[in-house]
């Protein structure tokens, strides 16, 4: 067994022993109990995006998706655009890259939008590309873009695309259930993410939150077997169950991850001890005098990119396997230009552990010959 180590890290997050301890059953995938389960976890997931249950009238409804979150996107993308739809993809990072080049793959009619990395995308830029082009029927763009930690203006853009008449589909994977977002305000038709992020579930599926209407479109569009959105919903629907192999052990998990969110207080509840883990970190960070890539302004408390320290002796890969033998897991960049790191401030975290993490950094770069990054 590999020794306890804390995740600074886009996801898979650090999880609670007790999110770890509902997984020590082997739940059957037609049972009334999981199925009971996997009922409540649809509910509470509309819950967290501000809509009601759709037997009480709300206008979402809540598809699971096996596989990582890129397998749910993948999953809007083919099953949401007819034949004769095209798709404008609003970049500002490599995953709105992903889905341009996941639409392409399925010959989907695709036009890409691209901002700067360290730029939020501009609702009056979307506004005019939508005004220029011809044919868009649909736009897809990433909430919080974990390739830099940069929030996009989601409902801004959402209103643009509403008033241009094209369907909106939001990758909220980093970012739902830590930053606040309300559905029908969005007037997101499609919003994306998945169990091990923010919600701090472990690794196994991914869900869609989509209004109801647009899902009944989806009907036959689908281009695979195993990613019909629509025709997951319809199995739900029926009999409560997932068409194919559930993750049964992780959505036992994610039940207690909802319940623990919940007792936190909430999106809000969470969204604070991310915002001090996050104060902490910033503070200790410039204090080694490393530099943030984004402005304070565009930054958000979820993930944040360092530049590389221009110290001869800094190398990042002995940085980052120092750290990981004393238990802290960092992340590498993903940046297209500059060469830089992530740490991230989500999962089951607090200020205690980033400050725990901050004195590791220090240690290791003293024993790595760096005494101050700025030198
Ligand atoms: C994590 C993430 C994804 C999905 O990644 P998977 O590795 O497939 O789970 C997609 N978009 C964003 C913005 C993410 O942060």
């Amino acid at each position: 067994m590999t020794s306890r180590k804390l995740l600074f890290t886009p996801g898979p997050l650090t999880t609670s022993a007790a999110v770890k301890g509902a997984m020590l059953h082997d739940a059957g995938s037609r049972d009334r109990d999981f199925l009971g389960t996997v009922r409540k976890i649809r509910e509470r997931l509309l819950t967290i995006g501000g809509a009601a249950a759709p037997n009480n009238g709300g206008a979402y409804e809540c598809v699971l998706v096996q596989g990582s979150g890129t397998f749910a996107i993948e999953s809007v993308i083919s099953s949401a655009i007819p034949r004769e739809g095209k798709l404008l993809v609003l970049v500002n990072g490599a995953y709105g890259r992903r889905i341009t080049q996941m639409a392409r793959i399925h010959a989907i009619e695709t036009e890409t939008l691209e901002t700067a990395e360290n730029r939020k995308i501009s609702p009056k830029a979307v506004e005019e590309r939508l005004a220029a082009s011809h044919g868009i029927t649909h736009a897809a763009v990433v909430h919080c873009e974990t390739t830099t930690g940069i929030v996009n203006p989601i409902e801004e853009i959402g209103a643009v695309a509403k008033g241009a008449g094209a369907v909106y589909i939001v990758d909220a994977m980093s970012s739902f259930g830590a930053i606040p977002v309300d559905l029908a305000a969005t007037r997101v038709d499609f919003l994306i993410s998945s169990a091990n992020k923010c919600i701090e579930g472990v690794p196994g599926f991914a869900f869609v939150l989509a209004r109801r209407d647009r899902l009944l479109e989806a009907k036959c569009r689908a281009r695979t077997l195993s990613l019909d959105l629509y025709a997951q919903w319809a199995g739900f629907e029926s009999d409560g169950q997932f068409r194919f192999t559930p993750p049964t052990h992780a959505l036992l998990a994610f039940y207690q991850a909802l319940l623990e969110l919940e007792m936190e207080g909430g999106v809000s509840g969470r969204a604070a001890r991310y915002r001090a883990n996050h104060t902490a970190l910033m503070g200790g960070m410039a204090g080694m005098g490393f530099e943030a890539y984004l402005a304070p302004e565009d930054q958000s408390y979820i993930i944040t990119t360092f530049r590389y320290p221009s110290h001869p002796r800094f190398r990042f890969e002995d940085f980052c396997a120092r750290l990981s033998e004393l238990g802290f897991i960092i992340y590498p960049g993903k940046l297209t230009a500059e060469p830089c790191f992530r740490v991230g401030t989500i999962g089951q975290l607090s200020p205690p552990d980033v400050e725990a993490l901050l004195k590791k950094m220090r240690r290791v770069l003293e024993e790595m010959g760096v005494a101050s990054v700025t030198a």
